[in-house]
């Protein structure tokens, strides 16, 4: 029994309650505030560092569904960028979110609890690494993998203290502390936030003799998407991952995968590295390993995780007892049925790149992915991407914008009857973008 009978009746009434008494029980300070009044609240009190889809507050969602507070209807094909994988409010994982959280939420890391160890063990399993770090962010989990490259650097290859290097591609994403950023080019994310740590050296993702040519003796490690998600769904040269592998087995270099936007199913095989058969030597874990909690990991051979000894990392969430039972259960949800969620956004992505392709329409300049992860290019001349975005919304669908292209990520739930709804808006949204473009 984990609870005294008191509090079960107590916990049992609850839940009982849920359905009919939802927004008593999310708490008495939140007024039902119409969508004015939140918006006027959130531009008041909130720092304008997201451009904001204006005028909707998003209220409740469930499959691949969004509603906003006037009761409007958004097919998600963002999936809180890409986190979302078996759908809004599946029952499973609010269930194991609900029972965690009764059983006990958190508890200091000095102690061990009794879910981050098969959590550990399911991503080494998953990964075929030998150890794991577990974080919230995915950002912090990129900031743990330099950390863990750098000690590896100095403790087993020997560089000279404070000299290593890692390398970057630029166009990455890797997320938004003053780290991640310093592996990033992209002048949006880093301009008036400098200076930055010193060590990062940036290369054109896609191209070897460049990544080559950066090597010296003081490279630590090669981190990078296996393909580019917010760089606009970029999908690097056949043998370019191939390649990078055989220079960092060579030269000692360790080679990490971001795949916390790629890995879990999102691009139609488990990681994002496997369209290439790279095994890297360390790899990242975020947004569906967790799915409605933040939860992160980097995994890494046993000789990366050696570099990490008391006292040198760690978080105070991360790890604990809630959010690991809840990525067990994200986990589980992904790999059941022998990976069929994993099957389903191959195939459902071969579909939506397939009726994509089939619009045939002049305003579509190219059509890319790997399961559902896909990138549009619109021909700019007609609209630009924001554009393209603010009417796909007006007409139901929730997109992406990544660079200069429009993304669609949807839940890997899916089915071919919600695809065909996609469709059937982005059809009528370039239909519409294109009259208005001849009339003007
Ligand atoms: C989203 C993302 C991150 C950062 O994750 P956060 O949880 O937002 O910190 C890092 N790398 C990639 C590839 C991402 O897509």
């Amino acid at each position: 029994m984990y609870l005294s009978d008191k509090r079960a009746k107590k916990f049992k009434k609850t839940l009982d309650r849920l359905y009919v008494d939802l927004e008593e029980l999310l708490g008495s300070n939140r007024v039902p505030c119409d969508q004015e009044t939140l918006l006027h609240m959130q531009d008041a009190f909130g720092a304008q560092h997201y451009h904001r889809e204006h005028g909707l507050v998003l209220d409740h969602a469930e499959g691949c569904f969004v509603w906003d507070k006037s009761g409007k209807k958004y097919l998600d094909c963002i999936a809180t960028y890409s986190a979302i994988a078996s759908g809004h409010g599946n029952i499973e994982l609010i269930g194991a979110a609900i029972a965690q959280l009764f059983k006990m939420t958190s508890a200091p890391n000095r102690f061990i609890n009794d879910t981050q160890p098969q959590l550990l063990k399911e991503i080494a399993t998953l990964t075929s690494q030998d150890g794991v770090i577990l974080m919230n962010t995915g950002a912090e989990a990129v900031d743990t993998a330099i950390k863990g490259a750098r000690r590896w650097a100095y403790r087993e290859k020997k560089i000279p203290e404070n000299t290593a290097q890692i390398i970057s591609a630029e166009g990455n994403f890797h997320g938004r502390t003053l780290n991640a950023i310093g592996l990033s080019a992209t002048e949006k994310y880093r301009k008036d936030f400098g200076p930055f740590p010193k060590g990062y050296i940036k290369v054109p993702y896609g191209d070897i003799d460049a990544f080559a040519k950066a090597i010296t003796p003081s490279t630590a490690a090669f981190i990078l998407e296996p393909i580019q998600g917010e760089g606009g769904i970029v999908i690097p040269p056949d043998s370019y991952l191939k390649t990078v592998r055989e220079i960092c087995t060579r030269e000692n270099i360790l080679l990490i995968f971001d795949e916390i936007q790629t890995g879990l199913g999102r691009t139609g095989m488990l990681f994002g590295g496997c369209w290439s058969g790279v095994h890297p030597d360390g790899v990242l874990l975020g947004k569906a390993l967790g799915q409605y909690v933040a939860v992160s990991a980097f995994a890494a051979r046993k000789d990366v995780m050696d570099g990490f000894d008391p006292g040198s990392h760690g978080s105070t969430f991360a790890g604990t007892a809630f959010p690991c039972a809840v990525a067990l259960k994200s986990l589980e949800l992904i790999t059941r049925d022998n990976f069929a969620l994993v099957h389903n956004s191959l195939h459902m992505g071969v579909y939506f790149l397939g009726q994509l392709r089939a619009l045939n329409s002049p305003m579509i300049k190219d059509v890319r992915g790997k399961g559902l992860f896909i990138g549009v290019e619109f021909d700019p001349k007609v609209a630009s991407p924001d554009l393209v975005c603010a009417t796909l919304l007006e007409n139901g669908l929730m997109a992406g914008v990544a660079q200069k292209t429009v993304r669609f990520t949807p839940p890997l739930v899916i089915t071919r009857e919600e695809i065909d709804l996609a469709i059937l808006i982005i059809e009528r949204t370039v239909q519409e973008l294109s009259s208005k473009k001849t009339a003007a």
